[in-house]
C-alpha cells in the first residue's frame, strides 16, 4: 500500500502535527497522485475544530489538492502518468443517481464521498491533501490545463469551483451588477471570475483596508459594510450577492441590496443559523439561496475558463510547519488570499 506522509489534526481542539498514512491500493480506475501543493480553506477549519459537528480523528484535511500522476490502474483511460491533475471536495459518488447523471455529484442521492472525514466505498475513512500522495477513482480527477501553475491552481479545486458555480447558475455576464460579500479565498476568486464574465463587481468587505486589491483584482467599486451608509446608499442595487462569509451575517440586511427579482447566494457556512424576515423576500420577490461546490464537468469547465482568461489564486505559499499559524491567520482575515501548503516539506 501507497504510504503518504500527512499532516493531521488529533483532535478539535489540539494543532495539527505530521502523520504517516496508507493510501489504498490502485484499483483497476484509480490515479495515484503525487501531490505537489494543497491550498487550506476555511472549511478545513471548521470541520477540524468541530464546528460543523463531532469529527473522527486522526483527520488530514484538504481539498484543494494539484499534482502530478505517478501510476494508474490497468482501466484507466482517462489520465496518464506525468498528467497535471487536481482534486477538489469529493473523491466519490454512486454514478446512477438523477444527480451524478447530471454531472452534480456534490448532490448525489447516496451522498458523495468528500475528500476527507468521509466514508470511501472501500470502507474507509478518506484522508485530504495536506499529504504526499493520494489514489483517487479517476471520474473524480480534474485536468489543469497548462499555463495555470500548480500551486495557483490549487485552490481553483474549491474557492474557484464555489464561486464560479454560482456565477454561472445566476446568468453573470455583462449588464449585471454583481457584490461578492467577504474578501478572502472564496471571494477573491469570486471577484476575478464574475469580472472575467463580464459584470459590474462589487466587493462589500467588513474595512477598506484590502480595498486596492479588490479592484486590482478586477471589482469596480469597493464598500465598507461595518459603515452604515453604505446599506442606505446601494439599497436595490444588484441583481446577484455571492455571500462568502464564513461568519453570521444580517441576512435581511443584504437582501435589500438586491433589485427586482435579485437573489442572495450564500456559500459562506457558519455553524449558527442564519434568520431571514419573510417581508425581506416578499418584497421585490427576491430570492435567498445556496450553492455547494460544484459537480465535475463544471470544475473541468471552471479549470479551462481560467486557462483562458489567465485566472489563478492570489496564494501565499507556506512549509507544513507554517500550518497551525495559517489557521489563525485565516481566522484573523490575514491572508491574501489562500495559504497554499508546499507538500515536499511534509517529512
Ligand atoms: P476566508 O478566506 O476566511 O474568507 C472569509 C471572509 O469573510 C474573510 O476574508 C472576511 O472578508 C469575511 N469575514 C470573516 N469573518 C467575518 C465576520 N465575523 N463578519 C464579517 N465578515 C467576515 O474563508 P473561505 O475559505 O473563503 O471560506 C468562506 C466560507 O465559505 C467558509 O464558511 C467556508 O466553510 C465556506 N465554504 C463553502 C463552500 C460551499 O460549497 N458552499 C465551499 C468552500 C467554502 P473581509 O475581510 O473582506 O470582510
Ligand atoms: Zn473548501
Amino acid at each position: 500500500m501507497p504510504t503518504a506522509n500527512a499532516y493531521a489534526a488529533t483532535s478539535a481542539k489540539s494543532p495539527l502535527g505530521p502523520l504517516a498514512i496508507q493510501r489504498r491500493e490502485l484499483g483497476p480506475r484509480d490515479v495515484l497522485i503525487e501531490i505537489k501543493f494543497c491550498g487550506i480553506c476555511h472549511s478545513d477549519i471548521h470541520t477540524v475544530r468541530g464546528e460543523w459537528g463531532e469529527a473522527t480523528y486522526p483527520l488530514v484535511p484538504g481539498h484543494e489538492i494539484a499534482g502530478i500522476v505517478t501510476g494508474v490502474g490497468a482501466q484507466v483511460k482517462k489520465h496518464a502518468v506525468g498528467d497535471r491533475v487536481g482534486v477538489g471536495c469529493m473523491v466519490d459518488s454512486c454514478g446512477d443517481c438523477p444527480s451524478c447523471r447530471r454531472g452534480e455529484e456534490q448532490h448525489c442521492l447516496k451522498g458523495m464521498v468528500g475528500t476527507y472525514g468521509a466514508t470511501g466505498r472501500d470502507g474507509q475513512l478518506t484522508q485530504g491533501g495536506y499529504s504526499t500522495h493520494i489514489v483517487v477513482t479517476e471520474d473524480f480527477v480534474l485536468k489543469i490545463p497548462e499555463g495555470i501553475a500548480l500551486d495557483a491552481a490549487a485552490p481553483l479545486l474549491c474557492a474557484g469551483i464555489t464561486t464560479y458555480s454560482p456565477l454561472r447558475r445566476w446568468g453573470e455576464g455583462p449588464g449585471k451588477k454583481v457584490a461578492i460579500v467577504g474578501l478572502g479565498g472564496l471571494g477573491h476568486m469570486g471577484v476575478k471570475f464574475a469580472r472575467a464574465m463580464g459584470a459590474e463587481v462589487t466587493v462589500l468587505s467588513q474595512s477598506l483596508s484590502k480595498k486596492e486589491d479588490g479592484l486590482r483584482l478586477g471589482a469596480h467599486h469597493y464598500h465598507a459594510t461595518k459603515d452604515p451608509e453604505t446599506f442606505k446608499k446601494l439599497a436595490g442595487t444588484f441583481d446577484l450577492i455571492v455571500n462568502t462569509v464564513s461568519a453570521k451575517i444580517d441576512v435581511d440586511a443584504y437582501l435589500s441590496l438586491l433589485a427586482l427579482d435579485g437573489a442572495l447566494v450564500n456559500v459562506g457556512a457558519p455553524p449558527e443559523p442564519l434568520p431571514v424576515s419573510a417581508f425581506s423576500l416578499i418584497m421585490t420577490r427576491r430570492v435567498f439561496t445556496g450553492s455547494l461546490i460544484g459537480g465535475i464537468p463544471q470544475t473541468q469547465e471552471m479549470l479551462d475558463f481560467c486557462a483562458k482568461h489567465h485566472i489563478g489564486a492570489d496564494i501565499e505559499v507556506i512549509p507544513a510547519s507554517k500550518i497551525n499559524d495559517a489557521y489563525e491567520r485565516v481566522l484573523a482575515s490575514d491572508i491574501r488570499y489562500r495559504f497554499v501548503i508546499d507538500t515536499s516539506t511534509l517529512k
